[in-house]
């Protein structure tokens, strides 16, 4: 197990990579991991994700309440608190707001092109989630349609939040979804974007199924209905995977 030490360094790390990336600017951004059902640590409000140092990172409880810490919780962290409610499998949540995902909401382009095998394996289709006035709950809410089928939102006009069974699975996540992103813009400027065909599609869900990857798939059936599940879900769930699989 984890020391508390090592827990705050690897969320310093992870900060540091979205910053040199350019997922982040100025103080945006959080990071955020679970150690128990009711001891959080993250990233605290005000601070550059290049400048974290371990001495930083806050722990919260389960209401995002301050438990320790110099500095102050984000006011998002609320969104990744309903996280951990809503899937008590994640371990880690991490938000950014990487620049070519972000313009795919804002230009209301969705990002369910089946483009990159590595992408179908690990995130699938990626939701849009609705336009919410940052800090309040309405980014949480808007989660809510997705959070059981996805690791991996986009927010409306404002970013990206990815989730995982650890920090590193989260933060690949988030990696993933801007690299698919520049992907598919590049071949869209590129005057095309052709999908890999339904027989492959259905060969890369039985290879995720083999590899028993950790995490939720828009692609894959679970066998309990998600808490969730409703008719806009089911909507969003890949289409084309879907119809791959003959349903
Ligand atoms: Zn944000």
């Amino acid at each position: 197990m984890k020391s508390v030490y090592e827990i705050k360094k690897e969320i310093c790390e992870v900060g540091h990579i979205m910053y040199e990336l350019g997922f982040v600017a100025a103080n945006d951004g959080n990071i955020s991991v679970k150690v128990s059902d009711n001891e959080f640590y993250c990233t605290p409000t005000g601070v550059s994700k290049r400048d974290l140092t371990p001495d930083m990172i806050i722990k919260v409880d389960k209401n995002g309440k301050k438990l320790e810490g110099k500095l102050n919780p984000s006011s998002e962290i609320k969104m990744h608190m309903r996280v951990y409610q809503e899937r008590p499998d994640v371990n880690a949540v991490v938000h950014a707001h990487p620049p070519v995902a972000t313009a795919f909401t804002i230009a209301g382009v969705d990002l369910d092109q089946y483009i990159l095998p590595e992408a179908v394996l690990t995130i699938g289709s990626v939701p849009t989630c609705e336009y919410g006035t940052p800090s309040t709950m309405e980014i949480p809410d808007s989660l809510l349609p997705y959070i059981q089928n996805h690791d991996a939102f986009l927010l409306k006009n404002h970013g990206a939040l990815t989730v995982g069974c650890n920090l590193n699975k989260a933060r690949f996540v988030m990696e993933e979804v801007e690299f698919n992103a520049k992907i598919c813009k590049y071949a869209m400027e590129l005057g095309a974007v052709h999908e890999i065909p339904n027989d492959q599609l259905v060969k890369l869900m039985e290879l995720r199924k083999k590899m028993n990857l950790p995490g939720r798939h828009p692609g894959i059936e679970y066998d309990e209905e998600p808490a969730n599940a409703n008719e806009e879900l089911v909507a969003t769930i890949t289409r084309k995977v879907l119809e791959a699989l003959g349903k």
